[in-house]
């Protein structure tokens, strides 16, 4: 295939991968990336057992999955890069001549993030920025910006500090919304609303508190509404997971949305995922409330 042809494809292959990822809520299910058609054709954005999708009419890869806890080497590292562990087999041929050919075009690629079992968050576009023959692995950016620059093995302080924070937002951020999402079934804790693009993983400890991990446990799935309401301190929700809407809010007279939306959530219970270690730890609950009720 032309690469331009082929550049043309994916970019409208990305922007759907976006678009659909937006509409769930932040993640694509795996039968929707195996059905994906394009211009009547059938064309997996992901392979149907491996961690890599090399079409065979693309020059570059099109799209890498990296699990967490997956079997390949490619755990992020201090520089805000993820390492991508060469294919086995010939380093030179395969697998790796298509992510080389992706370094060496600037071709553009997707990441899926597998939280869990069939549910990918797509992080794209990405770049594939350094090849380590003696390390076998790629090095990949989270921003087009780092395409160019010359060394990413030495990257300056004020670089790698963007790298990582980049690599906060691109990746670990989404991949927090994907698990808190997919634990509460795609619906709000407080009014049980189901649209993913409307919803969000709240923090219940914010993340810029050192204890603020992203586990579930620490997150509450929340519509936009709701979540800004929880964190102004609109909203609280006690450690046994009962909702409070504030006194002056609740003495307040206004349209349907402070009628419905937030004062008869008053007293409301959160609805909570059924597995048990992904509820809301009730110590971080007791935390968190302790500010909403002291405000
Ligand atoms: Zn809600």
């Amino acid at each position: 295939m032309d690469s331009a042809v082929e550049a043309a494809l994916r970019s409208r292959i990305i922007q759907w991968v976006q678009d659909q990822a937006e509409a769930n809520g932040g993640f694509l299910h795996r039968d929707e990336l195996l059905d994906f058609h394009i211009d009547g054709q059938k064309l997996p954005v992901i392979d149907y057992s491996r961690g890599i999708r090399n079409p065979q009419a693309f020059g570059s890869t099109l799209s890498i999955v990296s699990a967490a806890d997956g079997p390949y080497d490619d755990t992020e590292s201090e520089d805000g890069l993820l390492h991508y562990a060469y294919r086995t087999g010939d380093p030179w041929s395969g697998d790796n001549r298509k992510l080389r050919h992706a370094m060496e075009t600037g071709m553009p690629l997707i990441l899926f993030r597998k939280e869990v079992p069939k549910i990918y968050t797509p992080v794209a576009p990405v770049y594939v920025v350094d090849d380590e023959p003696e390390n076998r692995q790629f090095l990949i950016a989270l921003d087009e910006a780092f395409r160019f620059i010359p060394n990413t093995r030495n990257l300056t302080t004020p670089q790698r500090e963007y790298a990582v924070r980049l690599a906060k937002q691109r990746l670990h951020q989404p991949a927090f919304r994907t698990r808190v999402l997919v634990a509460y079934e795609t619906r709000c804790a407080i009014c049980e609303l189901k649209h993913g693009a409307l919803l969000d993983a709240a923090h219940i400890m914010p993340d810029s508190d050192e204890r603020g991990v992203p586990t579930v446990n620490n997150g509450l799935a929340l519509c936009k509404i709701h979540h800004a309401a929880y964190d102004q301190n609109m909203m609280g929700v006690t450690p046994d997971g009962e909702v409070r809407i504030a006194l002056d809010l609740l003495e307040e007279i206004d349209g349907p949305m402070l009628k419905h939306g937030l004062q008869e959530m008053h007293g409301r219970l959160l609805a909570q995922p059924r597995r048990r270690a992904d509820r809301p730890d009730r110590d971080l609950l007791a935390w968190r409330f302790e500010r909403f009720s002291t405000q």
